[in-house]
């Protein structure tokens, strides 16, 4: 499960750091790449409303509208919209957030690129908008739904500071004998209906099989169109994790990367875009070709609106 959409031509991303590097050994170079993605189905002109093949090139960033001329940049209105980091490396952390195994943090790749750590910061915070843009189809068959916790008091350390548990909610779909499908995650501020049910319909498709543990939180689940399945935890006292055994692995493989690759240093406020990521990168996991996630991500950035530096310096408004 790639996308929703057919990917474009085999062939026409790199498929290890060596092409890359062949691929992209300029901005021009990067800039004729995204103006590929983004108009690969012609270029409608924003202020005539011309329908061309493709726009002119005019320089490296500029294009303009064949029948009026009137210019246009091939980063305006997408997740580069108006950066003053160049194009290469732009994509240079688009490639190794795709390859890395765990990705990697703003830290690492302020290490890895040679970039201020705020650029580093910012480029993967936008990166994460193109992420979720793609996670658009809901879940289907048999999914799981529970709540966890993420944040508090790392073990060991000191409470107080950075103690804040944040609330997440999961869903994951089950495949029968075993596996799992892909997952969906909202950071919400609590659990009550009024934030569970619209997490159920935002993020399931109606007919499918929803199984919750007992939690008055979930009535209602069936009213919505959903085969409600509710586990009630018995007077014996199961763990939770035994009721919701997808959820519960899912719910540590987060951690566990908020952990590692991000050393915990997830705020809050930007909790959802980490989400965000964590759900794109599970989603991807048996996809073997990391150079078409790669295309895949910046075609993701180009074909959708715009973000700057603004919107995702105080949390994106997801
Ligand atoms: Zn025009």
């Amino acid at each position: 499960m790639v996308s929703a959409k057919a990917p474009g031509p085999q062939g026409d991303f790199p498929s290890n750091y060596r092409e890359f590097v062949r691929f992209f050994p300029d901005d021009e170079a990067c800039s004729r790449y995204l103006a590929g993605l983004r108009w690969q189905a012609g270029f409608l002109c924003p202020a005539c409303k011309h329908l061309a093949p493709r726009p002119l090139r005019e320089s490296r960033e500029r294009f303009a509208c064949p029948a009026c001329q009137r210019q246009t940049s091939v980063t305006a209105g997408t997740v580069f919209d108006k950066t003053r980091t160049p194009l290469t490396t732009w994509f240079e952390a688009a490639w190794h957030v795709t390859t890395a195994k765990n990705g990697l943090s703003a830290k690492t790749l302020e290490r890895t690129l040679g970039v201020r750590y705020r650029v580093a910061w910012v480029m993967l915070q936008r990166l994460r908008v193109a992420m979720v843009r793609a996670e658009r189809e809901r879940l289907s068959g048999e999914v799981e739904i529970d709540e966890t916790f993420l944040g508090g008091p790392k073990p060991g350390g000191k409470r107080g500071r950075g103690a804040i548990k944040s609330l997440v909610l999961i869903a994951v779909e089950i495949k029968r004998p075993k596996g799992f499908g892909r997952v969906r995650m909202r950071h919400v501020p609590d659990a009550s209906t009024a934030h569970l049910l619209p997490f159920v319909s935002d993020v399931v498709l109606p007919g499918s099989s929803v199984l919750t543990d007992g939690w008055k939180g979930y009535n209602g689940v069936a009213k919505r169109g959903y085969a409600h399945h509710r586990t009630i935890l018995s007077s014996s006292g199961d763990p939770a994790h035994v009721l919701m055994p997808g959820v519960h692995r899912i719910a540590s493989l987060l951690k566990r990367w908020v952990l590692g690759t991000h050393q915990g240093s997830v705020t809050p406020d930007h909790l959802q875009s980490y989400l965000e990521e964590f759900t794109f990168r599970f989603n991807r996991r048996t996809s073997r070709n990391r150079g078409l996630v790669f295309r895949w991500l910046l075609e993701q950035a180009v074909v959708s609106g715009p973000v700057t530096e603004d919107d995702v310096t105080g949390g994106y408004d997801w």
